[in-house]
């Protein structure tokens, strides 16, 4: 992100006016659309509306279109659904709707609109920004609005931010909402699972989805689902026959529980929609050669819309709705209208109209029944998902496996505090390497556990993985194979080399956060004096400081910010209820800011303390001055507590406790202060959904990475840099980085943390948006 400095001068040149609409279904996150435009919207000095209603209000005025102040979206980003309300329009469909709506916005003096809703809505936008010109001209040749009334007004501008819990527009990645649903769905689905496991029971679970799977396929791949059926990619054959082969070879194996995902959509090769009922018939088919179980069917309907937002979908609502406001303030009658999309990690802009219009091509494509162009319009991670979803769930299929000779075995070890997906992870890799023939080894407890060999296991603990028991591991916290912080140089490198030459190791999988990225470091370091230790190595981070270095996302952060949104939003509520307070809350991270900085991106903090600028009594004070300003200035309107998130090395002196004191005596009783300390909640109970989805897709390109240097690559290895690297995210792309370059160039390595924090401008963010004063900040 950009600085977000002020660059409007309001001496120079008439206030910019600039309206929001949700629009379409709603989603979570589109308050925090609305919270960000307006905010973003008064601090870049435009004046800032509201439409109610969607294109309802445009279309019907008054006091549909509201003029919306600093204070009037307090607390919205912890709130479900769209507090300005939304509507489907059928008078806007035509052009005396869009005439109407035309005037309106002449009427308020707004040239500018962002829209946050589906592909409806922007189409819709679109066609109203196209005709604006020939609208305006008809309104003042039909007499209702005055030539020199139009003048101001030549050029709409429109921006779309894509809010859908489908997660179905064409160039981007995820849009606001998708993984709220995607978590509701994934709760429900793991709590079926306990009932499904206990009974034996199948259950076929419908989730929404017209014209996309990423609701039902991702929910397939989070949750280890036997199968999952979307409207993208019905199957080649009979589905009938291939789902009972899948789920039969599942049940033989022994598993006690069958999930089926279905999207709304789905349909079968011939383009006839497969029902939830079609699927239960066949599943409890008790005559000869029938799978006969027990099966229920589960339609989850409104519940995925519902409730508040996740953390990602807050930090998306947010960074896209400043983007919004940035990309509207920069626009000139010539820019092309765009919407604002995440790829990765990055947000962009991009031609709205090319997206709306591949995403059509994507319903006609599934419609006439082309399927592979269908899945060639969705993203690359939707595809890299939908092969990780069938690697998962076809293990135990002969088609895939390498030669012998290619055949690989490989060491998997956790390495530091457990993190959420750890397990999925594994799972995943293990499921990939059993469907290509290679052996998976499961080392436990970190280089301790591998190094600790006793009498009865001479050769450390290190067992073969059981499929059906790593089957399970789908939503499981914590570390399945245990998990410690302990460096090979202090269990001894020479008897973990020693170890890796016995086993016949030809490649180790890591997952871990610092540790274990240190942990690489000194096996790297240590292969000239130990040949075994020339085996491809490969890291994929996973810890919720999201500190290791090659990556901007570890797994387990997106799970520790969901725990510390929950927690932060009660301790919010709680104080609403009683007087005005303000916490302080001390987030874990290490030295690192980044889950106290996107945390109090999401819940709207006040200030955010982070070791990368550490705490200066300056800082303090204007903080404090602050407070007591917003508390004089709120007369009781708003009794919601004020949020402070502190990383716990943010500095030697000041810590949660001492700043909570500092504010209550400085507040002289006028409002006070508690210092809170989730502590090890942070770690997270059920991982993500998002973690869990990334783990899957990362976890099987690290071993294909491996795969590529084949068994007995000691000399080639040594050469190739790439051979101990880090796999990551990076912008917009996954990438691995070799261990050396990153050791050398990218880690702040006194401090534990990469060299650059990409995140350090949302802190920025957090501050433009939480209304805090600007005051010279620490070198
Ligand atoms: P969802 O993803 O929930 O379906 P959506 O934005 O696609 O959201 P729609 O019902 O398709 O939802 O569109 C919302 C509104 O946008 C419509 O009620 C209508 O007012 C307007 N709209 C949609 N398509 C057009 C169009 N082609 N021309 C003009 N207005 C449109």
């Amino acid at each position: 992100l950009p600085t977000l400095q002020r660059n409007r001068s309001p001496a120079m040149e008439p206030k910019k006016k600039i309206a929001v609409m949700t629009s379409g279904g709603d989603s979570p996150g589109m308050n925090g659309v609305v919270r960000a435009v307006v905010r973003m919207a008064i601090h870049m000095n435009c004046d800032v509306f509201a439409v109610y209603e969607g294109y309802e209000g445009l279309v019907r005025g008054g006091d549909q279109i509201k003029k919306m102040d600093w204070h009037d979206v307090r607390g919205w980003l912890s709130e479900g659904g769209t507090l300005i309300g939304t509507a489907r329009c059928m008078a806007f469909y035509e052009r005396p709707g869009r005439l109407t709506a035309a005037k309106n916005m002449v009427l308020n003096g707004i040239d500018a609109l962002i829209i946050c809703g589906g592909d409806g809505s922007l189409t819709g936008a679109d066609k109203f920004r196209a005709e604006w010109p020939s609208l305006l001209e008809e309104l003042v040749a039909n007499g209702e609005l005055a030539k020199d009334q139009i003048t101001p007004y030549k050029h709409l501008n429109i921006v779309g931010i894509v809010g859908s819990i489908d997660n179905d527009l064409s160039g981007t990645d995820a849009t606001v909402g998708c993984y709220s649903a995607l978590s509701r769905i994934c709760e429900m689905v793991d709590y079926i699972e306990a009932t499904a496991s206990s009974h034996s029971r199948a259950f076929v679970i419908e989730v929404m989805g017209r014209h996309c799977g990423w609701l039902a396929l991702l929910a397939g791949v989070a949750t280890g689902a036997d199968f999952v059926f979307i409207p993208e990619r019905p199957q080649e054959h009979d589905w009938r026959e291939d789902m009972s082969v899948v789920v039969n070879r599942h049940r033989q194996m022994g598993k006690r529980k069958t999930i089926v995902i279905v999207a709304e959509g789905a349909r079968d090769k011939d383009g006839n929609k497969i029902s939830p009922e079609e699927i239960r018939d066949l599943l409890s088919d008790k005559t000869e050669g029938g799978l006969g179980l027990d099966t229920r069917i589960t339609t989850l309907g409104h519940v995925q819309r519902g409730g508040t937002a996740v953390a990602y979908d807050r930090v998306l609502a947010t960074l896209q709705g400043v983007e919004a406001v940035r990309a509207v303030l920069e626009a000139t009658p010539e820019t092309e209208t765009c919407f604002i999309a995440m790829n990765e990690n990055k947000i962009v802009r991009k031609p709205l109209m090319k997206a709306v219009q591949e995403t059509k091509e994507v319903a006609h494509a599934v419609d006439s029944k082309d399927f592979e162009k269908a899945m060639s319009l969705r993203d690359t991670e939707f595809a890299d998902q939908y092969n990780s979803y069938i690697t998962t769930t076809n293990v135990l299929i002969e088609d895939h496996k390498l030669q012998e000779k290619n055949r690989m075995k490989i060491g998997f070890i956790n390495v530091g505090a457990p993190a959420g997906g750890m397990n999925a992870a594994v799972r995943a890799a293990v499921a990939y390497c059993l469907s290509r023939g290679h052996e998976p080894m499961a080392i436990h407890n970190g280089f301790a556990g591998f190094a600790r060999h006793h009498d009865d296991k001479p050769l450390g603990s290190v067992r073969p993985f059981d499929w059906l028991e790593v089957d399970g591991w789908a939503s499981k916290g914590g570390s399945e194979i245990g998990t410690n912080r302990e460096l090979p140089e202090e269990s001894g490198m020479e008897l973990i080399a020693n170890l890796i030459e016995q086993h016949g190791f030809d490649a180790l999988f890591i997952v871990g956060g610092f540790e274990a990225f240190h942990a690489i470091s000194q096996l790297r370091k240590a292969r000239d004096n130990y040949p075994s230790l020339c085996i491809p190595i490969c890291l994929l981070p996973a810890t919720i400081s999201n500190n290791v270095p090659g990556t901007e996302y570890s797994l387990g952060s997106d799970t520790c910010l969901n725990e510390l949104v929950n927690y932060c939003d009660k301790i919010k509520q709680s104080a609403s209820a009683t007087r005005r307070r303000v916490f302080v809350i001390e987030t874990q991270g290490g030295r690192c800011g980044y889950v106290a900085t996107l945390s109090g991106l999401s819940v709207g903090a006040s200030a955010v303390y982070i070791p990368e600028e550490g705490i200066s009594l300056e800082m303090l004070n204007a903080d404090v001055n602050h407070l007591k300003d917003v508390f004089r200035k709120d007369r009781g309107q708003s009794r919601a507590g004020r949020l402070i998130l502190v990383n716990e090395k943010a500095s030697k002196v000041y810590d949660a406790k001492l700043i909570a004191s500092i504010i209550r005596e400085e507040a002289h009783d006028r409002f006070e202060s508690r210092e809170s300390i989730p502590g090890h909640v942070q770690q997270g109970g059920v991982p993500s959904p998002m973690d869990r989805c990334r783990a899957v897709r990362l976890a099987i390109k690290c071993i294909q990475h491996l795969e590529g240097y084949g068994r007995n690559a000691h000399n080639r290895v040594k050469k190739d840099p790439n051979s101990t690297s880090v796999i990551g995210i990076q912008g917009s792309e996954v990438v691995f980085s070799p261990m050396k370059m990153l050791e050398e160039q990218g880690t702040d390595w006194p401090n534990r943390r990469p060299k650059t924090a990409h995140w350090l401008a949302m802190r920025e963010v957090v501050d433009v948006l939480g209304g805090r004063p600007d005051y010279p900040r620490p070198e």
